[in-house]
């Protein structure tokens, strides 16, 4: 208690001196004589206003026009009065009145590169070394960030290589201090960000990741010790992070010699105590000492959204105190070893750096043991006041145009009301609050748990998820093989007749022998279904829901098996197979949960001695008839929907994933669902499925397949049979050709990333797949270079090997189709990729052609990874190429310009638009999915009005008065 009594005297005596000597000094960026710095001020004031000024500064560099730059400038600004008012004045004063787009958008351009070259050290090494120099001469140690585009392909792995190489080989001779005593202080360290050495990195194929990684390292690692630099790895997102440590020390542990190498550490991160303890017992144990660099971390926002998005526990510290209070106690665990780390105190907090000084004179550390860094154009009063102690500038050097993220992203940092330096700066915060003792107050809102959630992906950085997807694999094959007989009533049926589903990455190898369904059987089936409707449409919505749920739960527990299953049955990659079980979950519990809605009593108008009462009833008998690509989640949605409405149901899954299918049988049969209410029927689909769709006491088919033969099924359920009770209500859901259309405002990063994962995920084989890519001319070159590299970068290969991205087609026939569709396209357009694979399986490599909008490979759903790219004039003519379709499924813009997205949402005509995303993986209950035109009937699975397409509305008004005697209120109502 004592010694911390002690402590905060310390730490309040020099956070004093350190706070007399900052007064007069502020960050250039709050500067408010300048223009720019005006601007931020009113930034900081109006939230509005800095988001606009944010997107409009994002986009700016992307603008290859005046005319452009000025369209946008407006499109941001227009509409709000005031603030404006001072950018329009800034800009007249500037250009002397002048209206021409030439010399406006150069003043725009002018401001806004003014504001980035406070932060950006220069747009490369030569261009910085004069800023780096004077530095130096200020005694400052220095390390360089290199900013960059996002790294979408090997190619560009390859180019952002080079560029370390060539900063360490111009900087490192350069400004490397050569005099006194040889020490950290004097190299030049270089911060790498793992994600630009490897396009593909992702933590579930761990060791492929880390190689690739370390293949890109070593070079750097190689030139670093002959130039005597050190090396530090940048921490970015959190799903990154173990992957990232893992290949930290990997690296390490090659190159035993090296002694600067560093880390970053984020203290918002809850799990960065555990982190530090495992590396500092990975340091002592490889007799080794390491630089730890202390940031609180820069992704905040970024990773609460994007969690939450998922589903997963949101990483960081959700109050700021807690996380101050983290870099606390994070600093003396670093000053408390330092015979195995070099600390470096990265942050402008002034309680921060206090503590850290403290702590340091509590310890008898000196300026040998460890050092600040502060941010190139920020932390210059801070530098400056912090002049007993070894401070060094991380150092931002890259072209505006790929630096503007960074930009981006500092202004916001910087202008939150979290920021230090505003605090500081900005509001001038009294000395008081600036070194108040961090306290989290705990007020962290708690999530209501009323709110259906999405079922989360599984988070494959844990090592444990990896572990359970291996053994999964394992488990699933050793049931290959198996035979699985017909669900009839109670009975499990083995008809004699066989087929076989194949694994498609080894079609030798038989999944499961199924057994396949007659015309007796089908009879049966519907006999039985509709013995079982006469007590299932009477159970109780509840008890109806509660089997689902129960399924649901059964579900989780079997995911990894089920996505395994997945994996050999259709194909699909570990990543894909479990996005479609944790759809297959939602489906249960959505359509479980609207269900309990539905089933609430309903009264319509409010008159004394009239009650009417409006509710759903369900149809009947129903055929289910799934498709192979969604092989649990389809089949799981349309069938539950179809129970939990009280109807039986008798599911025909696609004779490519009955094993699948099967299982959802078993699950709910494991759950207790009485027998009837869901039947198991696999069999060819023209004539099993036929039969069943033509047969007069079937109700209604929910049929998700083929424009073609949802085509036919419309048509044969249409034809009334004499004996028939029901007009037969035909749910459907058929293809697409989607579109995404690229203007000349989008962010190339995104884009090509968004086209790449919704045209090659799952192989293109999802009706939602992007298969056409219509791009505005300005930008069209650039994009389709980019394109073509990130799409012939992709790893082809078995869905079990985590490495892969894309796995077989599902059989020959596609193969074969698929195969047809590449050589039309080289018959009717100019190839710019057809990526080459191995033979065996399956497999086909993504294909890429530049074409006119009317060709075949143009017009025609392609179930594979063929690409149509079209040129247009402009975002008319896009939208234009884009509605001339039959289809109307999903279609998405990668835009910035705010007249261009409104535009888009007017007019492109699809089910599900998406702006500035990939195109596929619609979520339940948040993306409600389905297509109109020839895609289907517009229903939308995963959406509050998809089950009552499967039941009869029915009104039911009662005349309650007797003899004039009315009772005050309707007697059911008042139960309701
Ligand atoms: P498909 O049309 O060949 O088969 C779908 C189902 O219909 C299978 O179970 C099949 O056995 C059955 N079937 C085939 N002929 C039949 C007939 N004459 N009568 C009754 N049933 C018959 O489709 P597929 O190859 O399994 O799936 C790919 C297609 O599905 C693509 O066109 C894709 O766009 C579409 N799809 C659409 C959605 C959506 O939500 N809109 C989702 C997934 C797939």
């Amino acid at each position: 208690m004592e010694k911390n009594r002690g402590l905060e005297e310390i730490i309040r005596r020099t956070a004093f001196e350190l706070f007399s000597s900052l007064k007069d000094e502020r960050p250039a960026i709050f500067d408010k004589k300048g223009w720019t710095g005006r601007i931020i001020e009113w930034a900081m004031r109006d939230d509005d206003f800095k988001i606009r000024l944010l997107r409009f500064t994002d986009v700016l560099p992307s603008l290859k026009s005046d005319e452009l730059v000025l369209r946008l400038f407006r499109e941001y600004f227009s509409g709000t009065t005031e603030v404006p008012l001072i950018v329009m004045r800034g800009i007249e004063r500037l250009s002397r009145g002048s209206k021409a787009p030439r010399i406006i958008a150069a003043i725009i351009r002018n401001s806004v590169k003014s504001l980035a070259t406070q932060f950006i050290a220069g747009k490369d090494p030569k261009d910085a070394l004069k800023s780096l120099h004077a530095l130096r001469k200020d005694g400052a140690a220095l390390s360089i960030d290199l900013l960059g585009e996002a790294v979408v392909s090997d190619l560009e792995a390859s180019r952002y290589e080079t560029r370390y190489l060539e900063t360490l080989e111009f900087l490192a001779p350069a400004l490397t201090a050569r005099h006194g005593y040889r020490h950290y202080g004097d190299k030049i360290d270089i911060s790498l960000k793992i994600s630009s050495f490897y396009s593909q990195i992702e933590p579930l194929n761990w060791d492929g990741s880390i190689e690739k990684v370390k293949d890109g390292l070593r070079p750097v690692f190689e030139r670093a010790t002959a130039l005597d630099a050190s090396i530090t790895f940048d921490m970015e997102q959190y799903y990154h992070k173990d992957l990232t440590i893992a290949i930290f020390k990997s690296i390490l542990d090659e190159y035993k010699d090296f002694h600067w190498a560093g880390i970053a550490l984020q203290a918002y991160l809850k799990d960065t105590r555990e982190d530090l303890m495992s590396l500092l017992s990975w340091a002592k144990r490889n007799d080794r000492r390491i630089i730890v660099r202390l940031v609180k971390g820069a992704y905040w926002d970024y990773e609460v959204a994007v969690n939450r998005q998922k589903g997963w526990p949101v990483p960081v510290f959700l109050e700021k105190d807690e996380t101050d209070r983290n870099y606390e106690e994070l600093t003396r665990l670093l000053f408390d070893n330092t015979e195995l780390i070099y600390p470096a105190i990265a942050t402008h907090n002034l309680r921060s750096i206090s503590n850290a000084i403290a702590l340091a004179e509590d310890l008898n550390l000196d300026e040998k043991h460890f050092e600040f860094q502060t941010l190139y154009g920020m932390g210059e009063p801070i530098r400056r006041a912090l002049k007993k102690w070894p401070v060094r500038v991380y150092c931002p050097v890259g072209e505006l145009i790929p630096g503007m993220a960074y930009l981006v992203r500092r202004i916001l940092e910087n202008t939150s009301n979290e920021s230090f330096l505003r605090k500081s700066f900005a509001e001038r915060m009294s000395f008081e609050e600036l070194v108040r003792v961090p306290d989290p107050q705990g007020k962290t809102p708690g999530e209501t748990e009323e709110a259906f959630r999405n079922e989360p992906g599984t988070d494959f950085s844990k090592a444990e998820n990896r572990q359970k997807t291996e053994d999964a694999f394992i488990t699933v094959r050793k049931k290959f093989g198996r035979k699985y007989p017909l669900f009839i009533g109670d009975k499990e049926v083995f008809s004699g007749i066989e087929t076989r589903s194949t694994n498609p990455a080894e079609p030798g190898e038989t999944v499961g022998t199924i057994s396949s369904a007659s015309r007796n059987d089908a009879e049966e089936s519907i006999r039985q279904a509709m013995t079982a409707y006469v007590s299932w449409r009477k159970t109780s919505a509840e008890s109806r829901a509660g089997y689902l749920f129960k399924a649901a739960e059964e579900m989780r527990k079997r995911r990894f098996e089920l996505a395994a299953l997945e994996a050999y049955e259709v194909g699909k990659p570990i990543m894909e197979a479990d996005s479609d079980v944790a759809e297959a979950i939602d489906y249960l519990v959505y359509y479980g949960r609207q269900m309990l809605d539905i089933a609430r009593p309903r009264f319509l108008g409010r008159y004394i001695g009239e009650e009417n009462e409006y509710l759903y009833e369900p149809k009947g008998i129903g055929v289910v008839i799934s498709p192979w690509n969604f092989p649990l989640a389809i089949p799981a949605g349309m069938a539950s929907a179809g129970i939990v409405t009280g109807n039986c149901v008798i599911l025909k899954p696609s004779g490519l994933s009955p094993v699948t299918a099967w299982q959802l049988v078993e699950i709910f049969r494991s759950v207790g669902l009485p027998p009837g209410v869901l039947q198991y029927l696999p069999g060819p689909g023209a004539e099993i499925g036929e039969f069943m769709v033509s047969h007069p006491d079937v109700d209604f088919i929910a049929f998700t397949g083929s424009k073609d033969v949802g085509l036919r099924i419309f048509r044969l359920a249409g034809d009334t049979h004499q004996s028939q009770a029901n007009v037969k209500r035909v749910v459907a859901e058929m293809g697409g050709k989607n579109a995404i259309i690229i203007d000349e405002t989008a962010d190339l990063d995104e884009a090509v990333y968004g086209v790449l994962v919704s045209a090659l995920g799952y192989q293109g084989q999802k009706c939602s797949a992007c298969s056409r890519v219509i791009v505005l001319q300005s930008v069209y070159g650039n994009f389709c270079e980019r394109l073509k590299e990130a799409m012939n970068s992709v790893k082809v290969g078995p869905p079990e090997d985590p490495a892969t991205f894309m796995g077989p087609l599902i059989d020959k026939e596609a193969l074969k189709k698929v195969r047809a569709y590449i050589e039309q396209g080289k018959e009717e357009g100019k190839s710019l990729l057809i990526k080459k694979v191995e033979e065996s399986g399956y497999y086909i490599g993504p294909a890429i052609f530049e074409v006119t909008p009317k060709v075949t490979i143009a017009r025609e759903e392609i179930f594979g990874p063929v690409v149509s790219v079209i040129k247009a004039a402009d975002i008319d003519e896009a939208i234009t190429i884009a509605n001339d379709t039959d289809y109307a499924l999903t279609g998405g813009i990668f835009s910035r310009s705010p007249a261009a997205i409104r535009k888009v949402r007017d007019t492109f005509r699809v089910g599900n638009l998406y702006i500035n995303r990939k195109i596929t993986g619609a979520l339940v209950g948040r993306q409600p999915f389905g297509g109109f035109g020839m895609s289907g009937v517009g229903s939308k699975a995963g959406g509050p009005d998809y089950l009552l397409q499967f039941m009869n509305p029915k009104t039911i008004s009662e005349n309650t008065m007797r003899k004039g005697a009315v009772p005050s209120d309707s007697p059911r109502r008042g139960i309701s």
